[in-house]
């Protein structure tokens, strides 16, 4: 028999897959199998992508694999993997990374995965004599060893595991009975040591927000909306599209417990299923409340579970021992068997999307996935992407559980701000002063960590930039340094500019970490708790943070986006949101999507308790149509509205987009690089359209599709960049047009400086 292999190797140029044969010593070897394999004159890992008669190679070409790995892959990950290879214009072995065993690619076998640990009972004769030392007395049973003849260790051990099944090293440690003393008592039948192996389960967050009411009925909507996942999930046999369903449910109208019930169906229906979530560290309420409802049979996968536990984790679900995955979109990958539901939560979220290569989208795997296996796939959201709002079959929770109105929303002119500081218009403060004259709770959403976002000098306008990207560096002052937000570059507060020498130094521009103080001094002394990426630090610290604002009975939790996920805090009365429109003003055709998700996700945070609530939206142009949109909580007009100017403009879903950047250090080679992409995937798109001379030059559209730039990037990490846009009807067209134009102009001696990132639905 012959494997094909892909080789786990980084190269880009290599064409897999590769023959081997296959000799029996290996045993079973199917595709999904990892197999060490001689490559060149390297050892490397290889995933068996398919296995064949016999191969097209002579037969003393063909070579044989060193050692078969254990863990494998299901067969249905290597078909998805190598979809997102191409779907993506990226590698066999990079796609193929995502859904192997954690682990893998790094050593060459994965760690073994389990820690086997020494572990002691007593056995009958054992009991005997610990209830012989508990009386104090001689012992009647006949075949018992005195206790006398013991050792005081020894008696202690046995003391000690009376109270049943000890780890040896917990005797070693609370009896002093170490090794030696343990076989003397397994030598006199006194008590039996086994090998047992414990699994390294990842802990389970404390939940954070509120909690429902035990044993409460759904609401009619939450019923219908179950009954068409259940409706899904018993026609396996249906079109792939009538089982993708979008929960567009209000805030707080009870997405999540139709999840819950969503995922108990496909239960019972022996089936498995997967429950992505944006972000784990903020999203314990979500998995806390799986973990309540459904125990052991969840498992939890995320990148920042030590690599043991994940591999845990993973194997638990690749034995079918756990049938629910929830994790960040990763999870995506999960080796669940049955799969019978896929549930993307808060399926608007930026983080579904992979920024380094394979730069895919779990939402879009997640429809494949689900498209291969027959499973249903539900998303929920409040504020529905256009594109899911287009393809998915919609499902609609109108109202909040508990009949409560979505709160009324405030738009103001920032040009009234305050020199507060903070950039607070007053009517802001002054809703903020309430809030903490009637003891409540409040959310502030700024979108901008650290204290200043730039600073100048006074006398000769000296403007403080990172060395290696061209922007500006940010103040943050408890840190006492400057910080670029893109490369992490980091130096010391100036005393003064280096260029004239001149000690006047102006801060422009409020942060989070600035507003924080401006709000303690105002709401003093309520708690100002802060949630951004500086206060993160430990992976737990956000969790905590959350857990300190839901237990103080009063109090104002800021931060940037962060603070809009999902968070259910009942007694929230009021919402801000500083500086709304800061979204809108970069050139991005996501930015009106991005910005009306934002505003309506904070301020689905407000008014969720008997207090009601109110929301302050804060805007340099409180005009714009997202943030009239927002304040309607109309998000079925937004979205209907936005599809109408993609529709127009030509911008996804109607048209795929595919996004080049070439880097360089020097100016020169990537700029090159860049047009003769752009050049090359113009001339192979325009050969399909009537006009192949105007569609062949960049920058021109029709009917084949359009290339857009190159256009200069801002240099980012010392490096000089420029992008080049494909629009295309016919996706699947464009992104191979742009492999065939990346490899070839990759392969030339001019392009040796350079690196190309191709990203295809680019965010
Ligand atoms: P969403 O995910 O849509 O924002 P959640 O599922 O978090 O909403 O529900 C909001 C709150 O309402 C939660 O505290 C939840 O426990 C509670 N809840 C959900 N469904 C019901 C119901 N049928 N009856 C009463 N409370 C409910
Ligand atoms: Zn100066
Ligand atoms: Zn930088």
């Amino acid at each position: 028999m012959i494997a094909k292999v892909e080789p786990l190797t980084s190269a880009r140029a290599l064409r897999g897959p590769f023959d081997y044969r296959l000799p029996r010593r290996l045993g079973q070897v199917e595709v999904g199998s990892v197999l060490v394999v001689p490559f060149g004159r390297q050892r490397t890992l290889g995933v068996v992508v398919e296995v064949a008669e016999r191969s097209e190679l002579a037969p003393e070409r063909l070579v044989e694999p060193f050692a078969a790995v254990e863990q494998g892959v299901p067969a249905e990950l290597v078909s998805l993997a190598l979809w997102v290879a191409e779907a993506y214009c990226s590698t066999p072995a990079r796609a193929l990374g995502l859904v192997l065993a954690p682990g893998t690619g790094r050593g060459e076998r994965p760690r073994v995965r389990e820690r086997r640990e020494l572990s002691v009972t007593l056995t009958e004769a054992g009991r005997a004599a610990g209830a012989a030392l508990a009386g104090g007395t001689g012992t009647s049973d006949p075949g018992a060893v005195p206790p006398s003849r013991l050792g005081a260790r020894q008696r202690a051990a046995i003391e000690a595991l009376a109270a049943g099944r000890r780890p040896a090293a917990a005797l070693a440690r609370e009896a002093a009975c170490g090794h030696a003393s343990l076989r003397g008592l397994e030598a006199r039948g006194l008590v039996a040591v086994e090998r047992e192996s414990v699994r390294r389960r990842p802990a389970r967050p404390v939940r954070v927000g509120a909690r429902g009411i035990p044993g409460r009925e759904p609401t009619p909507a939450q019923r219908e909306a179950l009954a068409a996942v259940v409706a899904a999930l018993d026609a396996p046999q249906a079109a792939a599209g009538d089982r993708r369903l979008l929960l567009h449910g209000v805030t707080g109208s009870g997405k999540t417990e139709v999840y819950l019930d969503a995922v108990e169906a496909a239960l019972a229906r022996g089936r498995s299923a997967i429950v992505l979530v944006p972000e784990i560290a903020l999203t314990p309420q979500t998995l806390a409340r799986f973990g309540e409802r459904f125990g052991e049979e969840v498992a939890v996968l995320h990148s920042r579970l030590p690599p043991g536990a994940r591999l845990d984790e993973w194997v638990r679900l690749r034995s079918g021992e756990a049938r629910i995955c929830v994790g960040p979109r990763s999870a995506v990958f999960a080796p669940v068997r049955d799969l019978g539901l896929i549930v993307i939560d808060e399926e608007h979220d930026a983080s579904y999307k992979q920024e380094g290569d394979p730069r895919y989208d779990a939402r879009r795997v997640a429809e494949r996935r689900a498209a291969g296996t027959g499973a249903v796939l539900v998303a929920g959201t409040a504020t529905p992407r256009p594109e899911s709002f287009e393809a998915l079959r919609r499902v609609v929770l109108p109202e909040r559980v508990d009949g409560r109105a979505l709160p009324p929303v405030e738009l103001l002119s920032t040009f009234g701000a305050s020199g507060t500081g903070g950039g607070l218009h007053p009517r802001t403060a002054e809703a903020l002063a309430e809030v903490r004259r009637r003891g409540e709770k409040a959310i502030v959403l700024l979108n901008r960590r650290g204290w200043s976002s730039f600073l100048t000098c006074r006398t000769c306008a000296r403007v403080w930039e990172c060395p290696h990207c061209d922007v500006t560096l940010v103040l943050h002052r408890a840190a006492a340094r400057l910080e670029c937000h893109h490369c992490g570059h980091a130096e010391p507060v100036p005393q003064g500019c280096p260029d004239c020498g001149s000690v006047s130094v102006a801060r422009h521009g409020a942060g989070t970490e600035r507003l924080e103080q401006v709000l303690a001094e105002l709401l003093d002394p309520l708690p100002v708790v802060r949630l951004d990426a500086d206060a993160a630090g430990a992976p737990d610290a956000l969790v905590d943070r959350l857990a300190r604002f839901e237990a103080a009975p009063a109090g104002v939790l800021l931060g940037t986006q962060m603070v809009a996920k999902g968070h259910d805090f009942p007694d929230v009365t009021l919402a801000v949101v500083i500086d709304a429109d800061a979204t809108l003003r970069f050139p991005d055709f996501r930015a009106e999507e991005r910005t009306f998700a934002l505003v309506a996700q904070l301020a689905g945070r407000s008014g969720r308790g008997a207090r009601g609530g109110r929301v302050i939206v804060q805007a340099v142009e409180p005009e714009a149509r997202a943030l009239r949109y927002a304040a309607r909580h109309d998000a079925e007009g937004f979205v209907r509205g936005e599809l109408e100017r993609r529709r127009r403009l030509r911008y996804p879903p109607f048209t795929g987009l595919v996004r080049i950047v070439c880097s360089s250090r020097e100016r020169e080679p990537q700029a090159r690089a860049a047009a003769a992409v752009a050049q090359r995937v113009g001339a192979s798109l325009g050969t399909g359209g009537a006009e192949p001379k105007v569609l062949a030059a960049p920058g021109a559209t029709g009917a084949g599709g359009a290339v857009l730039g190159p256009a200069p990037l801002f240099r980012l990490k010392g490096r000089e960049r420029s992008q080049v846009v494909v629009k295309a009807a016919d996706r699947r067209a464009a992104v191979a047009a742009v492999r065939r134009a990346v490899d070839a102009v990759a392969a030339e001696r001019s392009s040796r400086e350079v690196a190309f990132a191709v990203d295809v639905d680019p965010h």
